[in-house]
């Protein structure tokens, strides 16, 4: 059991007032609050040690140096791995996915390939794969979504074929809340030869995440998602695969000879860590690991399902207004609530929610080809995270009818 009461003193940002209303922040799903520990080590890093890392001689950047790796390492243990080389720090879940499609998809992808997705893919897992489609000749293919929004299994066999080179897709939805059985799709995707992009951005912050049990080839996520600052995101990749790789971008640190003619290239991680990295931020991602591990990734879990099956119980309440994307048995997704009503535009919702200090998600969600197998514009999302309660939800179940009463009046 989580000991909310204490947990929410560490979020200063819960107790803003919004319109002169308590916060309710349920949009976890875009990004997620920061807990005063990590505010204070981005203060720490930028008025005790601010230096550039890796090349400094002096103290400074001594301790920079250290503090950015020891992150580093945290961040690999944290998603299962014993091996910091192969955590690359990119932005973002998006620029790391971009990424493997540049790098990984120029060097192996060719005409009469396959790259199997998923319709419930955030653009960020799509379009770098259409475009490296489009440059090699490359077939893109999707799963199906059955009724309830999950992936639709049926016809795996035939859609992973010897052809599939690279499979890509999301642990979690952002809209449906989903959890993909992702390990059955590795299993047979490298029973083909093919390899498998997982995009974490969704799951990683919400539960445990073992990379070696999963056998991902790559894991990309965003340090902003779970209690980290905004800028800073990982890549993870097996190692032998990112050694075979070509950098991706170019220029100081990532190389380790360079001539007037040419260049050859530094060792991992740091020949994809071209120029000076994002410093604080993965020190700052280093204090969020350190946060969520003490408060444990099976209690945030937990707690994440009590409150989604609380809320879905609550909302069914509405039912013949409003419809509730995704699947209703909490063992098959997270806490990533999509509805929309009938006559009503997300945003019209979102913005009388917002009136009384809710604060949720209302459009497509980056998600534009999922809007279209729902066959709705978009929808309003709330997404949970570890600080939320159920009294919150009760206000919000409130708010909600208020809402759907005005608007249908
Ligand atoms: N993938 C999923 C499932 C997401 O929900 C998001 C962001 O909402 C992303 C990728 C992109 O993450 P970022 O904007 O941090 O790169």
């Amino acid at each position: 059991m989580l000991n909310l009461e204490q947990m929410r003193k560490d979020f200063p940002i819960l107790n803003r007032k919004v319109h002169g209303k308590q916060l309710v922040y349920f949009d976890n799903g875009a990004t997620s609050q920061k807990p005063r520990q990590v505010i204070n080590e981005l203060v720490d890093y930028y008025e005790n040690y601010n230096s550039n890392i890796h090349r400094s001689v002096h103290l400074l950047g001594e301790e920079a140096t250290e503090k950015y790796e020891i992150a580093r390492s945290k961040i690999a243990s944290f998603i299962g791995t014993s091996v910091p080389e192969s955590i690359v720090f990119v932005r973002g879940t998006t620029e790391g996915i971009n990424l493997v499609a540049s790098s990984w998809g120029s060097m192996n992808i060719s005409a009469g390939d396959e790259i199997l997705l998923t319709p419930m893919e955030h653009h960020s897992n799509l379009v770098p794969w259409q475009l490296l489609a489009e440059r090699t000749g490359a077939q893109l293919k999707f799963f199906n979504l059955t009724e309830d929004g999950q992936l639709d299994l049926s016809n795996m066999d035939s859609l992973i074929s010897p052809n599939t080179k690279l499979v890509a897709l999301t642990i979690m939805s952002n809209v449906l809340g989903t959890i993909n059985p992702v390990k059955k799709i590795i299993d047979a995707a490298h029973s083909v030869g093919s390899i498998v992009v997982l995009d974490g951005a969704q799951s990683v912050p919400h539960m445990p995440t073992d990379v070696v049990d999963l056998d991902c080839d790559f894991l990309a996520f965003s340090g902003h998602k779970m209690l980290g600052p905004t800028g800073i995101g990982v890549l993870y990749g097996k190692k032998e695969i990112l050694d075979e790789m070509n950098p991706y971008m170019f220029g100081g640190e990532m190389v380790r000879q360079v001539s007037l003619e040419k260049s050859t290239w530094n060792d991992l991680p740091y020949k994809f860590e071209a120029g000076t990295p994002n410093i604080a931020d993965v020190i700052g991602l280093g204090a969020a690991v350190d946060y969520l591990l003490k408060i444990g990734l099976k209690n945030i879990h937990d707690h994440e399902i009590s409150l989604t099956s609380y809320a879905l119980t609550k909302l069914e309440e509405f039912s013949d207004r409003m419809k509730v994307f995704g699947p209703r048995d909490t063992n098959l997704r997270g806490g990533n609530i999509s509805f929309h009503c009938r006559d009503i535009h997300p945003h019209d919702l979102g913005t009388f929610l917002d009136q009384e200090g809710i604060a949720i998600r209302a459009g497509h969600h980056c998600a534009m080809p999922l809007m279209h197998c729902l066959e709705v514009p978009a929808t309003g999302r709330a997404s949970f995270y570890l600080y939320n309660t159920h009294d919150e939800i009760d206000f919000f179940i409130t708010i909600l009818g208020k809402a759907l009463n005005y608007f249908e009046k």
